[in-house]
């Protein structure tokens, strides 16, 4: 058996060491265009931040390694140009001295990433994009030589705003340019509002809702006619799959733009693989075709290919999509659905937020978790959620990621028996709380009104009844709002009888106490989903996106 493999990083090289722990016998190469194999993408941006000092660090393995322990025939410098299906050949260039041959194979697997997606504008040759080791030294020995003082990242997806974090870390004066109204959106807006103000915090500049017209010699000029410093210019506007070698091979292609491929892996052609970036996945959630650029995939299907050549019967899932982002402490994380996605695909779906402590509050550095989860307003089934902050977000979507992968409902997040002491969760951890809040939804013993819906609901008549202290209403409040302290509201009941009531509370859970006692009277109250907290993180994040 022999499997050439093109693609020697995340899914290439999972492929190719399964394969040798699974069959001794096969002849393997691994063909990479690039100086380096097995390096750590992820970790670029660390580099240049020098959070992660040594470039030796990003690489995992060489050519060498590989082969003492693997036997694996690892080729760097060398770009598969050509695929032959009918003779089962690959033709291979040599980027050091220029020459070409051809290699046979019996199976061949493709993983050949993605790329940094470039659009029309003016000067744009002038930026420079973060894809692998070399780009990371080049943008690293700017900073480390004192060449730039400034830099304009267009593009505020991930890459965009770690990059920004490190530079800013640098001491080089950043600032991110979005199209859309907000950074990340991968996000609902008001998930992602904490991070923006940290990032603001710590001087990044955001300049959001906005077009790049054109990319000068310093500076970068939007469309609403201001001029950014920019020494430095990184495109980070998204990846495309690096498919030119599966297109020119006639392979199928897929609507979501990658490589279409079976829960094997198999492309439209039974010889030919494609793993990772540059295939498309099914997504779990909506049964459709997507693409989802992450590095835990890529290594999963490297390693099932492995299984699938070496004759095993397996298949891969669908795909939930699971990610976190990190910047000045703050953490972002999400697994399935978005609220946006939901509605654009029309999937009906009911929302929490809450806001819990990532451990007891009693104990010291307790932190708070903004969670906001969606479920099937029929079977309760969990279809995705987000999570921000400071403490613990990576453990309370992980557990989200795993109970949709568990088809668990928003039920099953109240009876999860998860680990607590006081410096590690609360007796009713926010997963616990995210159910419980979620229960009271499903069942429909309160019901609650979205932030966003809140303004034509008060337009409407109903009242919106502030039920959190005098000092907390003074500190800040929802224009059009009542003051009714909840250990208040039955001495003022008849304030409220016969209207239409919305309550609304910090996070939402003296509201869930105020809309009980109210329902008790007899009078129709909902409460203000997240409360003022997500009400404001809403409004301060739609403001944000409108005001440049
Ligand atoms: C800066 C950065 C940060 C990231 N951070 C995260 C993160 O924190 N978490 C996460 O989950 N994901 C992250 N990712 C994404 C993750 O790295 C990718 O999802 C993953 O590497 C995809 O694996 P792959 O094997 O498909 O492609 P890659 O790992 O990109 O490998 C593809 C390789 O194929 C080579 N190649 C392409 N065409 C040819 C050819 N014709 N001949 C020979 N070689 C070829 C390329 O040079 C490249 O080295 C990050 C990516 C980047 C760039």
């Amino acid at each position: 058996m022999k499997v050439l493999i093109v693609g020697g990083v995340a899914g290439g090289m999972s492929a190719a060491t399964r394969l040798r722990r699974l069959k001794e016998d096969a002849e393997i190469i691994v063909f990479e265009q690039g100086p380096h194999v097995s390096y750590a993408n992820c970790g670029l941006p660390y580099h240049i931040g020098e959070v992660i000092e040594q470039e030796q660090s990003l690489l995992l393995q060489t050519p060498e390694s590989l082969h003492a322990r693997f036997n694996l025939d690892v080729r760097v410098n060398s770009r598969v140009t050509k695929i032959d299906r009918a003779t089962k050949q690959v033709t291979v260039s040599n980027l050091l001295d220029n020459t070409e041959y051809q290699e046979s194979y019996d199976q061949l697997v493709l993983s050949t990433g993605a790329k940094p997606r470039m659009v029309p504008i003016p000067g744009l040759e002038r930026a420079l994009v973060l894809r692998d080791v070399q780009d990371a030294v080049e943008i690293k020995a700017l900073v480390d030589n004192k060449q730039i003082k400034s830099a304009a990242i267009i593009g505020a997806g991930f890459i965009g705003v770690e990059l920004a974090e490190n530079l800013q870390h640098r001491g080089i004066k950043t600032t991110i340019v979005e199209f859309r109204g907000n950074i990340l959106p991968q996000f609902d807006p008001e998930m992602i509002e904490p991070m923006q103000k940290v990032l603001i915090k710590n001087g990044i500049e955001l300049a959001l809702s906005a077009e790049t017209e054109a990319v000068n010699e310093s500076t970068l000029t939007l469309k609403d006619g201001r001029v950014i410093d920019a020494d430095l210019v990184v495109a980070a506007i998204g990846v495309v799959a690096d498919h030119k070698l599966a297109v020119d091979a006639g392979l199928e292609i897929g609507d979501a733009g990658g490589i279409v491929v079976d829960d094997q892996m198999r492309t439209s052609d039974p010889n030919v693989f494609a793993v990772g970036d540059a295939a498309q996945k099914v997504s779990a959630l909506t049964g459709q075709d997507q693409m989802i650029w992450l590095a835990n995939l890529a290594n999963r299907h490297g390693r099932l290919v492995a299984d699938v050549i070496a004759g095993e019967t397996v298949a891969a899932r669908p795909s939930i999509g699971t990610g976190i982002i990190g910047a000045f402490g703050m953490a972002a994380a999400l697994t399935g659905l978005t609220e946006a996605l939901a509605k654009r695909m029309e999937i009906s779906h009911k929302v929490i937020h809450l806001h819990p402590g990532s451990h007891a509050g009693y104990y010291p550095g307790a932190e708070t978790v903004s969670l906001k989860v969606l479920f099937d307003p029929e079977t309760g089934k969990l279809l995705g959620a987000q999570g921000i902050g400071r403490d613990g977000v990576d453990k309370r979507i992980d557990v989200i990621a795993t109970a949709i992968y568990a088809g668990l409902t928003i039920d099953d997040l109240m009876n999860l028996e998860l680990s607590y002491a006081p410096a590690f969760g609360s007796a009713k951890d926010a997963i616990n709380q995210a159910g419980y809040v979620g229960n009271n939804n499903f069942t429909g013993k309160t019901e609650s009104v979205q932030f966003g819906d809140l303004a034509d609901k008060m337009a409407a008549g109903a009242l919106l009844v502030d039920v959190r202290s005098e000092s907390e209403n003074a500190a800040g409040h929802i224009p059009g709002s009542v003051l009714i302290p909840v250990d208040t509201l039955r001495q003022n009941l008849d304030q409220l009888t016969g209207k239409e009531v919305i309550v609304h509370c910090a996070v939402g859970q003296r509201g869930h106490t105020a809309v009980q006692l109210l329902k008790g009277h007899g009078i129709n109250a909902k409460n203000l989903d997240g409360g003022y907290t997500t009400w404001s993180q809403g409004m301060d994040a739609k403001n944000r996106a409108t005001s440049n």
